[in-house]
């Protein structure tokens, strides 16, 4: 069934599309689903049995391996339909390369190039028609990896299977975010899973997160385990300051994701000239900046917000305001840059679009 760098996939059309669900006009995130998912299963050390059905729930065992031990890993990503039509990928590339680093760290198999950039295609090809292309909208895209032994034994599994499926998806958040500076719980640490999408990541993320969101901000801003004092993320997102006209942002380890969208963003600073700092920011740092009125901007980067302005920053009881989001001459460049690359509009000299 599978040679050397294609793979046959068995498809089943589903004989009822839902798109007529879909109300192209009011898209939240993450609450419909495309009519179809890719699938495939790793067992006596191959992947195969490639096949693409209708979406919907999936039989499994009580005693599923992921389900007890966390073997599960995910990607983010996008597809786009450009102003001719055509449908395109963010950077899929680095999103293969990516759930591999994670699969290597949390021991499950890695899953071959063929297997994801064919299921993708195919897959967003059959639901090209799920696609929205207002401003900021675009096709959310979810590769995941998972355990599927059936035995409780704390041990890697034997048998995984890969997933894709998509979902329509509009404006992450449709305002600037609050964060607050989060000094007694932890994301990463060095050592850990930081560093990879592992889904117990995003888990142990929403207790601190609700308190925070009880006292009024949106997200919280995780700082290093060791010491609290130097900032690492928000929330999905890598997090960027400008401050006195330079652009820092924490450097990549094992307690930071390295976010194809931060790359994006460093990569097309660089390009403007704009001097860019990866290195250790504190939180005192910031609030110095603030102080003295040199922190113009502070935003979040990933596939679902894009660029995420930052309007308030909380920590130790006192909110610092930021600068009003419309005078931020970087990140509304870099958020206009991104949207005209997408959409065809821009020159992409760095060939960050795949087109299927
Ligand atoms: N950090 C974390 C913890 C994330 O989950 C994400 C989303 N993948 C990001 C940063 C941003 O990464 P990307 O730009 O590749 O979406």
């Amino acid at each position: 069934m599978v040679t050397k760098d294609t793979v046959s996939i068995d498809v089943h059309k589903t004989s009822h599309s839902r798109i007529s669900e879909l109300d192209f006009n009011n898209i939240s995130f993450g609450k419909q689903f495309s009519d179809h998912m890719f699938m495939a299963d790793f067992k006596n050390n191959q992947w195969g049995d490639a096949q693409i059905v209708p979406y919907g729930p999936v039989m499994m065992s009580p005693s599923t391996s992921a389900l007890h031990y966390g073997q599960a890993i995910f990607e983010g990503m996008k597809a786009y339909k450009n102003d001719k039509g055509e449908v395109l990928l963010f950077r899929p590339l680095d999103n293969h390369k990516r759930i591999n680093i994670s699969a290597e760290r949390m021991c499950m198999p890695a899953i071959p190039q063929e297997y994801f950039l064919e299921g993708l295609k195919q897959l967003i090809k059959m639901d090209e028609a799920w696609i929205p292309t207002a401003p900021g909208a675009s096709l959310y895209i979810r590769p995941f990896i998972i355990g599927t032994d059936e035995f409780i034994g704390v041990k890697p599994s034997d048998t995984y299977r890969f997933y894709i499926f998509t979902s329509p998806a509009g404006v992450y958040y449709n305002k600037p975010v609050k964060v607050l500076v989060e000094t007694s719980f932890i994301r990463a640490v060095e050592g850990g899973v930081g560093y990879v999408k592992a889904s117990g990541n995003y888990g142990r993320s929403l207790f601190p997160t609700k308190l925070a969101q009880q006292r009024g901000y949106d997200q919280i801003i995780w700082t290093d385990a060791r010491n609290h004092r130097y900032l690492e993320e928000s929330g999905t997102m890598n997090l960027m300051f400008v401050i006195d006209d330079v652009l820092i942002t924490a450097p990549l380890g094992d307690t930071i994701l390295a976010g194809i969208t931060r790359d994006s963003v460093l990569t097309l600073a660089r390009d403007w000239k704009m001097k860019v700092q990866e290195r250790k920011i504190s939180i005192d740092e910031v609030i110095d900046a603030h102080k003295k009125g040199t922190l113009d901007e502070a935003f979040g980067t990933g596939t679902a917000a894009t660029i995420a302005p930052i309007s308030q920053i909380g920590f130790e009881g006192k909110d610092y305001i930021l600068p009003d989001t419309k005078g931020r001459i970087f990140s509304n460049r870099v958020a206009q840059e991104l949207e005209n690359i997408r959409k065809g509009r821009a020159a992409d000299i760095h060939n960050w679009m795949y087109k299927i």
